[in-house]
C-alpha cells in the first residue's frame, strides 16, 4: 500500500500528538501519525502518577489522563492516528516505510516530524562490575511491569540514580509494599526536580545518598546484595568505602538516550548524546524533516514536549507553504527547581517551578514564593497537607493487566497508605471509562471516591 499525505508524524507520545494536531490546525490537508504501539500516548501510558499538565492545562493530571486530552485534541483536529505501525525507514524523497502485521505500507510525505522519544541507559551502558543475576531492572521497565502488567519486581530494593524516574519509582515501590533501602546518586545533588525529592523520597523516609554509586552487583541466580561506595569529585570510587546492602532488586535510573534509528536512515545528523541536531526552527539538517520531544533532547515535563511538538508541527506546514518559520525558545523549559530542597522550606508543587517557600518571622509572612499560590500551599502543608493518591486495581478475569486509578480529589496525607492498601483488595469489572467512579472507600466516616484514569473495554 502506498499513500501520499501532507505531513507524517512518527511517534504518538505527547510530542507527536501535539505536532500532528498543530499541523492539521495550521492547514495541512492530510496528517498521518504513525505509532508502533497498539495505543497512542507514548511513555505517558505507564506514568500513572499525577503532576502532568500543570502548565498546559492548569490542572494536575496523571500520565494516562494527559494522554487522553492530547489524543482527543488530535482526533478532533482531524489527525489520522494509525497504531501498530513500526516505522522502519525514511528515504530521501520523504517516503516513510512502515512494518505492520499485514505487511509493508509506504507514506509519501511533503514534510515529516520525528517524535520517537527515548530509551533508558542500561547496566551495560554504565558498566557496573559484578555477576549477572536476575533482579536488575531499568526504572522504566520496572514501572511498566508494576503499573501495567501486575508483576511486582522485588521486596528489598536499591535504586541507582535520582532523576525523576528513579524518585517516582522509589515512592511507587514503597506504596506497593517493597522496602526501598537506598537511592544512590553519583552527583553531589539529586538530579530530579526538588518537588519529587520532597514528595517521593523525604515523605517516605527513604535514605538518599549522594556522591555514591553501586560498585558491585552480587548474586548467582537472583540478586543477593549490592555494594555501595562513595565517589570522589571525578566520580571515581573511593577505595575502602564499600558497604554491602542485602537486596533482591536493583533499579537503574541512570539516564535516557534519544531514540533516533529512524532519523539515521535518512541521514539526519545526530549529536554526541544521540539527540537530533536541529536549528532554532526544529528543522534537522535534512530539509522538511523536523524533530521534537525526547528524540531531539530529553525534557523533564510533558507540557514542554507538547509545546515543542506544536511548534514542530506548525513549521512542518510552513515548510509546505513556503512560509517563514517560527523559533523555539530553548530557555523556556529550564525554569524548574532541581536537586535538594532548601532546608526549612516547603517545595511548592502547584506549578513545576517548585518555589522554596518558608515562613519569615521578621516579615511575618511566607517568602520564596513567586506568586500568592505558594503561600497558600505552604500554609496548607503546615496545617493539613493533602495528596492525590494514584495507584492501580485488579481487573476481573485479567491477571496481567491493571486499571490505573486515583482519588477524585486530594485526601489527607495521613491516609495515603490506608487507601493504597484497601485498593489492593479491589477488583473492577470492565468496561470502564476515564473518570468513572470504580470504588468508594470509608475513611473516618468520610467517603473517598476512586476514579479510573483510563477507558478500558
Ligand atoms: C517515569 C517517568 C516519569 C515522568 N514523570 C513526569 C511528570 O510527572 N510530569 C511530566 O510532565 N513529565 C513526566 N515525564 C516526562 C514525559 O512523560 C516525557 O518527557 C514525554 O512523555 C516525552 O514525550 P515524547 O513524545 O518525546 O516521547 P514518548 O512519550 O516516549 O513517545 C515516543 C513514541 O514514539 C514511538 N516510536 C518510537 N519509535 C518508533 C518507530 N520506529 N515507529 C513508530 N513509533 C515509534 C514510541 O512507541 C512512543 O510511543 C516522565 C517520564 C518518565 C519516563
Ligand atoms: S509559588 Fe507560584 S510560581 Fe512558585 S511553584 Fe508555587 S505556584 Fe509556581
Amino acid at each position: 500500500m502506498r499513500r501520499e499525505c501532507d505531513v507524517v508524524v512518527i511517534g504518538g507520545g505527547p510530542g507527536g500528538l501535539a505536532a500532528a494536531c498543530s499541523a492539521k490546525k495550521s492547514g495541512a490537508k492530510s496528517v498521518v501519525l504513525l505509532e508502533r504501539d497498539s495505543l497512542p500516548g507514548g511513555i505517558l501510558n505507564q506514568c500513572i502518577h499525577d503532576g502532568f499538565g500543570l502548565i498546559r492545562y492548569h490542572e494536575t493530571f496523571t500520565g494516562p489522563e494527559y494522554a487522553k486530552h492530547a489524543i482527543e485534541e488530535a482526533e478532533e483536529a482531524g489527525v489520522e492516528i494509525l497504531t501498530s505501525r513500526h516505522v522502519r525507514s525514511i528515504s530521501s524523497d520523504k517516503t516513510v516505510t512502515v512494518y505492520t502485521k499485514n505487511g509493508i505500507e509506504e507514506y509519501k510525505a511533503g514534510s515529516i516530524v520525528l517524535a520517537t522519544g527515548c530509551r533508558e541507559r542500561t547496566r551495560g551502558n554504565i558498566s557496573i562490575p559484578g555477576s549477572r543475576p536476575a533482579g536488575v531492572f531499568t526504572a522504566g521497565v520496572a514501572q511498566n511491569l508494576i503499573n501495567c502488567r501486575n508483576v511486582m519486581v522485588g521486596k528489598k530494593v536499591v535504586i541507582l540514580g535520582s532523576g525523576d524516574i528513579g524518585l517516582i519509582m522509589a515512592r511507587r515501590l514503597t506504596l506497593e509494599g517493597a522496602e526501598v533501602l537506598a537511592v544512590a546518586e553519583v552527583m553531589p545533588e539529586p538530579t530530579g526536580l526538588a518537588r519529587n525529592v520532597t514528595q517521593c523520597v523525604y515523605e517516605y523516609n527513604i535514605p538518599l545518598y549522594v556522591k555514591t554509586t553501586v560498585s558491585k552487583i552480587i548474586g548467582k541466580k537472583r540478586l543477593e546484595a549490592v555494594e555501595l561506595s562513595d565517589v570522589d569529585d571525578y566520580m571515581r570510587v573511593i577505595p575502602g568505602t564499600a558497604r554491602r546492602i542485602e537486596c533482591d532488586t536493583l533499579i537503574l535510573s541512570v539516564g535516557l538516550i534519544p531514540e533516533n534509528e529512524v532519523a539515521e536512515t535518512v541521514g539526519v545528523k545526530l549529536l554526541s548524546n544521540n539527540g537530533t541536531e536541529t536549528d532554532r526552527f526544529l528543522q534537522t539538517d535534512v530539509e522538511g524533516i523536523f524533530s521534537c520531544g525526547n528524540s531531539r533532547h530529553v525534557m523533564d515535563l510533558a507540557d514542554y514536549v507538547s509545546e515543542q511538538g506544536e511548534l514542530a508541527g506548525k513549521n512542518a506546514v510552513h515548510y509546505l507553504k513556503k512560509e517563514p518559520f517560527e523559533s523555539w525558545d530553548e530557555e523556556k523549559s529550564n525554569c524548574m527547581k532541581k536537586g535538594f530542597p532548601e532546608e526549612g522550606t516547603v517545595t511548592c508543587t502547584v506549578c513545576p517551578n517548585g518555589c522554596q517557600v518558608k515562613w519569615d518571622d521578621k516579615e511575618n509572612c511566607y517568602i520564596g514564593n513567586k506568586c500568592p499560590r505558594g503561600a497558600a500551599f505552604a500554609e496548607k502543608e503546615r496545617t493539613s497537607p493533602v495528596r492525590t493518591v494514584t495507584t492501580t486495581v485488579k481487573i476481573s478475569g485479567r491477571n496481567h493487566e491493571l486499571l490505573p486509578v486515583r482519588t477524585s480529589s486530594p485526601i489527607s496525607k495521613a491516609y495515603v497508605f490506608e487507601v493504597v492498601n484497601k485498593l489492593k483488595e479491589v477488583e473492577v469489572s470492565l468496561p470502564v471509562h476515564s473518570g468513572d467512579i470504580v470504588q468508594e472507600i470509608d475513611l473516618d466516616n468520610e467517603k473517598v471516591e476512586i476514579i479510573s484514569t483510563v477507558s478500558k473495554q
